[in-house]
């Protein structure tokens, strides 16, 4: 019962090798057996041969553990000669089916590795079976009901190697990884979300970085989504601004030498000594351009505050402020962001950020470390699929043993 056998099959042989710390089950059908076509399910199929075949099972204690068998092929009427499915494993896997379900709670608790040695498999064989169960639950999840989406990249190596992912953010899942963070990506994204069941008309609300390849495919592909710009992204772009008017004025202000973290981290995150820093230095008489920069991105920031009714004349005050402040690194970040007006502004109808994928992307980055990286990019996606994707791996120790 535990090794999920169903009649005709029972264990004729078990040998016990302690010196080599093996475990064997010989199984096999009694004479005269017959079985179900594979393929039609015809039942009643009289054996045409047999083909020996070798699983890896649980571990008995420390020792590893095979089931063998001869595994026959039948000769239907309809379907020619077909290997028979065994009730303990999947087709094609060498691995049962509970080794397996075992195999895939480790991979989601540790890396791969890791995984792999605890359980005396092949990095290789792991990684395969990682990726068949991956792509066997992406084919049944169902992308029908999606409306609103966010999009971002996310490095998979050093060497400037990335990969973009599009998520779900009503449901905070990943729908689709792919190389490159290209417009061309979007596109792929469109054919895979069709082969879903998603309806790309559907899509009232996407979610991006000011990117131009993001803007400009999704722009194509998905014309009848309204663009949000990121709200952290923008902050993110104010804050470089700041950063770079403080690195000018430094060369002649060495009182700003080492106070980079106060003008860019929120007062309330400063620790005391750091306030005080900022309180001497924000004082008018120093008259630092670095703290009119400041006080820039800080009003900017009341921007999220805003009426919806209100925003927009809020934003083109900031705007003019920004423009006439002499300070060319806020007038440059002012015009990215007029270019970028309506997406801004978007925020206050749609209200999305892309919160959820720096998340995901964090959880992400933190099984890329703890793996030490990824050799393929091929792996990195499987991995961000199986601990994003909210993917079914629910029937995996049952699905081949009714
Ligand atoms: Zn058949």
């Amino acid at each position: 019962m535990a090794l999920g056998l169903t009649p005709p099959w029972q264990v004729v042989r078990c040998e016990f090798d302690a010196a080599k710390k093996r475990l064997d089950l010989g199984l096999d059908f009694p004479r005269g057996s017959l079985f179900p076509c594979p393929k039609c399910g015809r039942g009643e199929c009289k054996p045409h041969d047999t083909v020996q075949r070798t699983w890896q099972h649980l571990n008995f204690f420390q020792h590893e553990a095979y089931l063998s068998a001869r595994v026959p092929r039948v000769n239907c009427d309809n379907c020619g000669i077909k290997l028979v499915s065994v009730p303990w494993a999947r087709p094609g896997s060498g691995f049962t089916a509970l080794f397996e379900a075992l195999l895939m709670a480790m991979v989601r608790a540790m890396p791969v590795s890791t995984a792999a040695k605890l359980a005396g498999v092949r990095d290789k064989r792991l990684w395969r079976m990682l990726e068949h169960h991956v792509n066997e639950a992406r084919e049944q999840a169902s992308h029908a009901e999606v409306t609103k989406i966010g999009v971002d990249e996310t490095s998979c190596r050093r060497g400037h190697k990335y990969v973009s992912l599009f998520a779900d953010l009503d449901k905070a899942r990943v729908l689709f990884v792919t190389e490159g963070k290209d417009a061309a990506t979007v596109t792929a994204f469109k054919e895979d979300f069709k082969a879903h069941g998603g309806k790309p008309d559907a899509i009232e609300e996407a979610c991006t970085d000011m990117s131009p390849a993001f803007i400009s495919g999704l722009s194509s592909e998905l014309p009848g989504a309204e663009q949000t710009y990121d709200k952290f992204h923008v902050l993110k772009l104010i804050n470089e601004a700041v950063d770079e008017v403080r690195r000018q004025e430094q060369k002649d202000r060495p009182e700003l030498k080492k106070s980079r973290y106060i003008w860019l981290k929120n007062r309330q995150n400063l620790k005391a000594f750091q306030v005080e820093q900022l309180e001497q230095l924000t004082l008018a008489r120093h008259n630092l351009k670095t703290a009119r920069a400041y006080h820039l991105r800080l009003n900017f920031q009341e921007l999220w505050q805003q009426a919806p009714d209100q925003a927009e004349a809020f934003l083109k005050k900031w705007f003019f402020w920004a423009t006439h402040s002499r300070l060319e690194p806020m007038k440059k970040v002012a015009y990215t962001i007029k270019d970028h007006w309506r997406g801004i502004l978007r925020w206050f109808e749609s209200r999305i950020t892309n919160g959820i994928l720096e998340g995901i992307n964090s959880l992400v980055q933190a099984a890329k470390a703890r793996a030490r990286g990824y050799r393929t990019t091929r792996n990195f996606i499987t991995i961000i699929y199986l601990i994003a994707g909210k993917l079914d791996f629910g029937k995996l120790a049952v699905t081949h043993s009714k």
